[in-house]
């Protein structure tokens, strides 16, 4: 059998999570309290008529799968929930959490049911994850379902994620449970029928800060060390024996992954929406697609959640709300650590990364060599508060700026055209607002020849940290009207947002920026949590 070719039946499972950690005792499928255990037996609920809607090839070569196995009949049956393979072992991971800022005690997998842990043919671990399968003991008064509508937005942003370089779990495939779901969507007491879907996750891990929080809350130490024990031998690679050192690199490792995750959102412009501390994976892997959303224009004060009323989780919040998450985690991991010393110390130098990190980031997106103080720190932050200044297009501003030739001479008194595309009303841009960004071409430009490199490398170099395509809200939400009709533009943007940097000449429609009738459509700038 060649390596990548595997079937379903041949996947190698090793189940360590459920082999390692202790189980809840209490094997009944109903909502309860799990105590001295990191998670609970529960086995998908069978859907009526289980449907394919779409499959990620490049998830699924994680596995080893072909695209004709995930075209098969047993594979939308088992990543629906209706079939078990032979070494499968399903499970729901106990975690609690900090939601909107306040303890919530008890979450957990309330919707999701791992089925097993798979190792590939490079001996990687990918644990599959249905979301949307049926109740667990921690669905508490919900009902374990999800819907066509926020599966669709999960399935295509996991994998766009990815092909943007934003660390992130996968998600292998999208299918209809044939079922009818009743949500009330925009919490105004309509509630309505939609259908019912199931996505397969795929990640190394999915567990939380959460997951540790819980046992701290608790109080179970000893199970908590077992815990942080496990995840630094399964998922870090830490020297030697463990050892209170281990712990302490641990924790600055899980800064650094998660700081770096932060960059990235802010290099793409993205909002997570819910950034609570059950929706941080240990892993620093964007997880937990639900009311996200894409900076159309640079409003740093924005978040598509309508339900975070307080814009806790907005777009300049992310880097101070995951510092706070990962004080929540110093916290959770201090009876183990003990000395919380170290955990601060790495708590601030967090703060350090993260600053050098932006920096960094923002100097690649202006295509310059490396960060200088002197000269790079005015001319970000004089940047963005231009863009802040009128409604200018995040994504298509940086990716027009590539164009700047600093040999030729600039147009006084208008917006250069390789950037007027970004502008959302370019008619209404006053003088003084032209003259002010002619200025800070003139500056960025003088910057740019310091480098000495070439329009062209330099171009080249933008175009690899700048994307021409993301997952714009307003195109995910077309492709849910869609879905009523048909699934052609969900496998067309998954499409799309394969090669996000690339022009893509047939595919400019999916660059352009947010058109107006979506300004105000729910779904497009405003989404809830209901899903
Ligand atoms: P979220 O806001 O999606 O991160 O979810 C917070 C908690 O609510 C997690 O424990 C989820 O598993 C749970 N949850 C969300 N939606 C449902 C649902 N429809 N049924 C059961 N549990 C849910
Ligand atoms: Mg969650």
């Amino acid at each position: 059998m060649t390596p990548n070719r595997t079937t379903l039946e041949n996947l190698t499972f090793d189940n360590r999570f459920t082999r390692k950690l202790p189980c809840d005792p209490n094997t009944a499928n109903t909502r309860h309290q799990v105590t001295n255990a990191c998670y609970s037996r529960v086995n998908p609920t069978p859907a009526k008529a289980p449907g394919l809607v779409a499959f990620s090839r490049e998830a699924a070569h994680l596995l080893d799968l072909e695209e004709k196995a995930c075209q098969s009949d047993l594979f939308t049956r088992v990543f629906t929930g209706n079939q078990a393979l032979v070494d499968m072992d399903p499970f729901a991971m106990c975690y609690g959490g900090h939601q909107f800022g306040s303890w919530a005690g008890q979450l957990g997998d309330g919707r999701a049911i791992n089925l097993g842990e798979i190792i590939n043919h490079h001996n990687k671990r990918w644990i599959l994850q249905l979301k949307g399968a049926g109740p667990t003991p921690y669905s508490r008064t919900a009902d374990g379902l999800a819907v066509l509508r926020s599966s669709i937005r999960e399935f295509l942003c996991s994998e766009a994620m990815f092909h943007l370089g934003v660390p992130t779990t996968r998600a292998l495939s999208l299918t209809l449970t044939g079922e009818q779901v009743e949500r009330d969507m925009l919490y105004d007491g309509r509630p309505k029928m939609e259908p019912g879907a199931v996505v397969c996750r795929l990640s190394p891990s999915f567990t939380r800060f959460g997951n540790f929080q819980i046992l701290a809350a608790r109080q179970e130490n000893t199970l908590l060390k077992s815990l942080m024990d496990y995840t630094i031998e399964t998922d870090f690679s830490l020297p030697g024996p463990l050892s209170q050192t281990s712990y302490e690199l641990w924790f600055r490792e899980v800064c650094e992954k998660t700081m770096d995750m932060i960059i990235h959102w802010m290099r793409v412009g993205f909002v997570h929406g819910v950034m609570n501390t059950d929706n941080m994976s240990i892993l620093g892997l964007t997880m937990d697609y639900g009311p996200y959303g894409w900076l159309e224009d640079y409003n740093p004060g924005w978040t598509p959640n309508t339900t975070d009323a307080g814009r806790r989780y907005s777009f300049k919040n992310q880097p101070q709300i995951a510092l706070w998450n990962l004080g929540q985690l110093a916290n959770a991991i201090l009876p183990v650590v003990k000395n919380p010393e170290p955990l601060q110390e790495a708590l601030d130098d967090a703060i350090k990364y993260f600053r050098q990190g932006q920096d960094d980031m923002m100097a690649k997106k202006l295509g310059f060599q490396r960060f200088e103080p002197e000269t790079d720190r005015s001319l970000t932050t004089g940047l963005l508060s231009l863009l802040e200044s009128t409604e200018i297009d995040y994504t298509l501003f940086f990716r027009g700026l590539s164009h700047l030739d600093i040999t030729k001479e600039p147009m006084e008194n208008q917006i250069p055209p390789f950037i007027k595309k970004a502008y959302y009303a370019p008619d209404q841009v006053t003088p003084a607002h032209s003259n002010r960004l002619n200025a800070w071409i003139a500056l960025y430009g003088k910057r740019l020849t310091r480098d000495r490199i070439s329009h062209e490398t330099k171009k080249q170099q933008m175009d690899r940290i700048n994307p021409k395509y993301v997952l714009r809200n307003y195109l995910v939400q077309t492709a849910i009207d869609n879905a009523k009709k048909d699934f052609s533009l969900v496998w067309e943007l998954l499409d799309v947002m394969r090669r996000p940097y690339d022009e893509q000449p047939d595919r400019e429609m999916f660059a352009e920026k947010r058109p107006e009738w979506a300004r105000h459509k729910p779904g497009c700038s405003m989404l809830s949590c209901s899903s």
